[in-house]
């Protein structure tokens, strides 16, 4: 039992859940309920064969973090389920189906979509328990990925950011890593306010043209099933050489730690706004903090799609979802920068200290606490 001790803190988790069924269909799967002072938790359900208990732990606390910061009525938790995503679809039903089951009673947990589990994952879980986010739109679901719920609030907390910086968007030069969901939004989003697509690259390698790439098109291309670098108008290079192209903003959008000690002299951009989760290591912020480069970090600038999932659980609609989201990502940006500009600290120490006044502010309204 004491491993599931050694990650208390003045936080939580509060609980931590090992589910297993001794059936057919041998159903393992563990659940972090991390804080629930805001409100039930939501979380993503992740399906996958090899995830520590550590790592669902501090992706619990990562949405704990974020949805307090978005300033959501909700906890974060996280769930995973251990197997193969591409399971035969009856097999894969079952065992979500038999994973909601066992989560029944636990009613601060709201279960949502993360790496091996989608929309239709949700539905189930819905039809088991009557609570998931995530939904198809047949049923009151908000598809997060088809609008661009996170490439909005990365324009909103860009937006905001521009009273940090010299940054004007209007005439901005980006360059995204990662031209999918997060990524090809932003970019369409911020080539209509005037800002110019030098750079995209996908997991096979990127295309640059200084002079500006058609972002229309290059969805179009990446959408009929081809990669950024078969897209005609542009010079290729590998994946890694989005890194030293020059722009004024630069968006991770696609893995962890792409950015480190090692690289990060090469960015050359104004302002980092962070799609990914985690995608520079703390020492490179504190290097981009020191060379005066602004970084948005995650969990305030790629919020959107825990927003739109939030407002889709409380039965809103898509153009309210999309109006909450610029809202909110432009207030906490702002909040965050302006925190960071009066106690001369990095953006992420800012972010991380509103998050957790917020948590333990709502902690005291609570008896158990
Ligand atoms: P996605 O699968 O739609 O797109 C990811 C893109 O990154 C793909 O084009 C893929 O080819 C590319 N890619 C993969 N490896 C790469 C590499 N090494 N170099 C360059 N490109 C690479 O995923 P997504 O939903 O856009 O999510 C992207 C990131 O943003 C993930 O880290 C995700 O956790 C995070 N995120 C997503 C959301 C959301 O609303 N979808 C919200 C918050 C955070």
């Amino acid at each position: 039992m004491e491993s599931a001790f050694t990650f208390c803190d003045e936080l939580g988790p509060e609980k931590i859940l090992h589910l297993y069924h001794p059936d057919e269909t041998g159903l393992k799967a563990i659940l972090v309920v991390d804080n629930v002072a805001m409100g039930p938790s939501i979380g993503g359900t992740r399906m996958a064969p090899d995830v520590s208990l550590e790592e669902c732990f501090r992706l619990a606390r990562a949405m704990t973090l974020k949805n307090a910061a978005a300033g959501l009525p909700h906890g974060g938790g996280k769930s995973v389920i251990f197997a193969d995503p591409h399971l035969p679809l009856r097999d894969k039903e079952n065992l979500v189906r038999g994973f909601a089951r066992a989560i029944a009673d636990v009613k601060d947990y709201i279960p949502g979509p993360d790496m091996g589990t989608d929309e239709t994952c949700m539905a189930w879980m819905r039809d088991s328990i009557h609570r998931a986010v995530g939904l198809p739109r047949e049923i009151g679901g908000i598809p997060l990925d088809e609008i661009g719920a996170t490439g909005h609030g990365l324009v909103a907390s860009l937006e905001a950011a521009t009273d940090f910086s010299t940054l004007q968007l209007h005439g901005a030069r980006i360059a995204v890593q990662g031209f999918g969901s997060v990524g090809k939004h932003a970019a369409r989003l911020l080539a209509k306010k005037g800002a110019i697509l030098v750079a995209a690259s996908d997991s096979v390698g990127s295309i640059m043209n200084p002079d500006g790439i058609d972002v229309a098109a290059l969805i179009r291309h990446k959408e009929s099933g081809e990669p950024v670098t078969t897209f005609p108008d542009g010079k290729r290079g590998d994946g890694d050489a989005i890194i030293d192209v020059e722009c004024e903003i630069w968006i991770p959008a696609a893995r962890p730690d792409v950015i480190h000690a090692a690289n990060v002299d090469r960015l050359q951009a104004k302002v980092i706004a962070q799609g990914a989760n985690i995608p520079c290591t703390l020492e490179a912020e504190q290097i981009l903090h020191n060379r005066g480069v602004l970084v948005l970090p995650d969990f305030i600038a790629n919020a959107g799609g825990v927003i739109c999932a939030a407002v889709e659980y409380h039965g809103g609609t898509e153009s309210q979802a999309l109006a909450i989201i610029t809202e909110k990502i432009r207030d906490n940006t702002r909040q965050v920068l302006t925190s960071m500009r009066d106690n001369d600290c990095l953006p992420r120490t800012a972010a991380i200290a509103m998050a957790r006044d917020r948590v333990k502010t709502a902690m005291r309204f609570r008896r158990h606490y």
